[in-house]
């Protein structure tokens, strides 16, 4: 494995995953941060001072020159842009001669695509690599290293066991999903489908109370019907029905509403592309729009749609 790491962006995932790599690192690997958040970094390295070194370094660049192997956890395409191809302080103004480049942000396929050739078109004798590398499991995932992290490398690559005990430092499953943006494909597919069946589920719940029903006792019924999902069972949208969730506790935490919708506007676009018909994600995009508009959802985990919904409150 490289010795000298990097990593860009830590955010509310970006922050979990990299105390993971830090803390199984041997000591003596070297990690170089950077975030536009310059709190983010003091506070980082704060909390690492006893698992090795971590420095600070003041650009995309920097990083880049004191690393091997770079990580990036950043929004959306714009910021994966930003980090690899600024002028003077991007990843590209650096020699990159050799190095492996992750990024792990869930962002369009045309951005992801745009930035590995760029990358390609840079590299020298000893070329460069980029892959896109999006993850599931949200912050608890990222927090207890469970992550499921969809590559686009194809599984017989020779570069793909480099990237599996890498990427196993922060995730419990690791697919190589075939070439450069399949990965994305998978968690731009993964998202749709989740996102519609948390909608589909906040509003059976909602219509079974309504008739009637005791919330805690459907969403047992729930989990031998038809209707089962992770959703009802593990996140249900309805307060108190899974009360370790978030869902539970305000839905403070979790995955924001305003990257459901993201990420949902991502996948209908890609699917835009493909002509892949679709129907239900059109509305489901209005509902997580309007709710990431409201004041009582914004900034709230995705399932608080059943709060836009205006859902019974047990
Ligand atoms: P976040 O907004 O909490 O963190 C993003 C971090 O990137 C911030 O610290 C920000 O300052 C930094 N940043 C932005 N532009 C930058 C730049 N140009 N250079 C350096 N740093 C920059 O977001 P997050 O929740 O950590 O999500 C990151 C990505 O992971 C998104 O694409 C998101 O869709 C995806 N994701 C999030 C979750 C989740 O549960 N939060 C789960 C799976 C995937």
């Amino acid at each position: 494995l490289p010795t000298r790491y990097g990593w860009i962006g830590l955010g509310a995932m970006g922050y979990p995953m990299a105390m993971q790599l830090r803390k199984k690192l041997p000591t003596h690997n070297t990690l170089s941060i950077y975030d536009v958040n310059a709190r983010a970094l003091q506070s980082f390295v704060e909390e690492t001072k006893e698992f090795g070194d971590v420095s600070i370094a003041a650009s995309a660049k920097e990083v880049t020159e004191g690393a091997d192997c770079v990580f990036v956890m950043v929004p959306e395409g714009e910021h994966v842009k930003a980090v690899f191809l600024t002028p003077d302080t991007g990843v590209l103004a650096a020699d990159i001669a050799g190095k492996l480049f992750i990024d792990c942000s869930t962002i369009d396929r045309a951005s992801s695509l745009a930035v590995g050739e760029a990358i390609a078109a840079a590299s020298s004798s000893q070329p460069a690599h980029f892959y896109d590398a999006p993850v599931s499991g949200g912050t608890i995932g990222a927090e207890k290293a469970t992550l499921t992290i969809m590559v686009g490398i194809a599984p017989s690559s020779p570069h793909f066991p480099l990237l599996h005990a890498l990427l196993s430092l922060m995730g419990s499953k690791i697919y190589p999903m075939g070439g450069p943006s399949l990965g994305l494909a998978a968690k731009l597919s993964n998202n749709y489908i989740s996102s519609l069946i948390a909608l589909a589920t906040a509003e059976g719940m909602n219509l079974g109370m309504r008739l009637g029903l005791d919330a805690k006792v459907f969403s047992e019924c729930l989990k031998t019907c038809t209707g089962s999902s992770w959703i009802n069972s593990d996140m249900n949208p309805v307060p108190g029905v899974c009360p370790n969730a978030v869902t539970s506790k305000g839905y403070e935490g979790g995955f924001k509403v305003q990257l459901m919708k993201k990420d949902l506007g991502l996948a209908i676009k890609a699917a835009e592309q493909v002509d892949a018909k679709i129907v239900l994600g059109h509305t489901g995009l209005e509902a997580y729009t309007a709710a990431s508009d409201d004041p009582r959802c914004r900034d709230r985990d995705a399932r608080v749609v059943y709060r836009w919904l205006g859902g019974v409150e047990p």
